[in-house]
């Protein structure tokens, strides 16, 4: 596998900071059912460019909602969600999908890969959604990423590939559009040892100055990377600190 510190495009879109925190949360809750307990309320909670954030509590405290919650995926039941200044939960459905598919790469934690077709179609998945003919040069991105993942290209069906591997062709599936934003949710939790801390490996390497991570882990040694880890219990942020480990690369 080669260096991945080549995997953003020269033409990068990364967002410049602007003295605006990248992220900023306000006021936000979530309720699935109408006269339901809300299952996540933050106050504030800002997040700057560059930054690398893990998340972590409990099962059930409301992590992967957070996060389908700031890439747009659900709309929240009050507040609002700023992405270098501007409110996304004021987009309707199409320029939702638009700002996610340039500024967000999302890691599912269950893949959501299609086991039918091979990795290469795989990772052209989120071009198929733009509704133009999926171009050469995204083509050639595709295969190059897969390369540099260390997936075996010549693989038919994804079904065929390792847990490991198939993680590592659904990071390179966010990467396609070479997104400012890396959300992850829960990345190693089902690969063994080895093929978690390439995981782990691989998505940290994608960490600079231009490029935020957001992930939830249970996983100490995905935590222990990120230089500032949040804790959620029942919906609420409980914590908010910096990870000395981190921030001294001795993690
Ligand atoms: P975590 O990722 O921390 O395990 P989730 O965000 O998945 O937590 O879930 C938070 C709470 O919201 C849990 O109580 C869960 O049961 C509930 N929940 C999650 N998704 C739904 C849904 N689609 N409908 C109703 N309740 C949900
Ligand atoms: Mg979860």
């Amino acid at each position: 596998m080669s260096a991945l510190s080549d995997l953003s495009m020269p033409s990068s879109k990364s967002s410049e900071p602007k003295g605006l925190p990248l992220l900023e949360i306000r006021e936000l809750s979530l309720q699935y059912g109408k006269d339901t307990h809300p299952v996540l309320q933050i106050g504030n909670l800002a997040i700057d460019h560059g930054e690398t954030v893990g998340i972590s509590g409990p099962s059930g405290s409301g992590k992967s909602s957070l996060l389908y919650l700031i890439s747009g995926l659900l709309k929240p039941s009050h507040g609002k969600i700023i992405w270098d200044g501007t409110d996304i939960t004021t987009f309707g459905e199409g320029a939702t999908d638009r700002w996610r598919r340039d500024s967000i790469g999302f890691v599912f934690q269950d893949f959501h890969l299609i086991d039918e077709v091979s990795p290469l179609e795989n990772v052209l998945i989120p071009a198929s959604f733009v509704g133009w003919r999926i171009d050469a040069a995204t083509r050639k991105r595709a295969h190059d990423l897969l390369d540099q993942v260390g997936v075996p290209l010549a693989r038919k069906s994804t079904s065929d590939l390792s847990r490991g591997e198939q993680q590592r062709v659904a990071i390179a599936r966010a990467l396609l559009f070479d997104p400012p934003i890396i959300l992850a949710d829960e990345p190693t939790a089902s690969l063994d040892d080895a093929a978690s801390k390439t995981a782990t490996d691989i998505l940290f390497s994608l960490a600079g100055p231009n490029r935020t991570i957001i992930t939830v882990s249970h996983d100490m040694d995905v935590i222990d990377r990120c230089a500032r880890v949040l804790r959620f219990d029942k919906g609420a942020l409980i914590d908010d600190s910096a990870n000395i480990k981190a921030k001294a690369g001795i993690a």
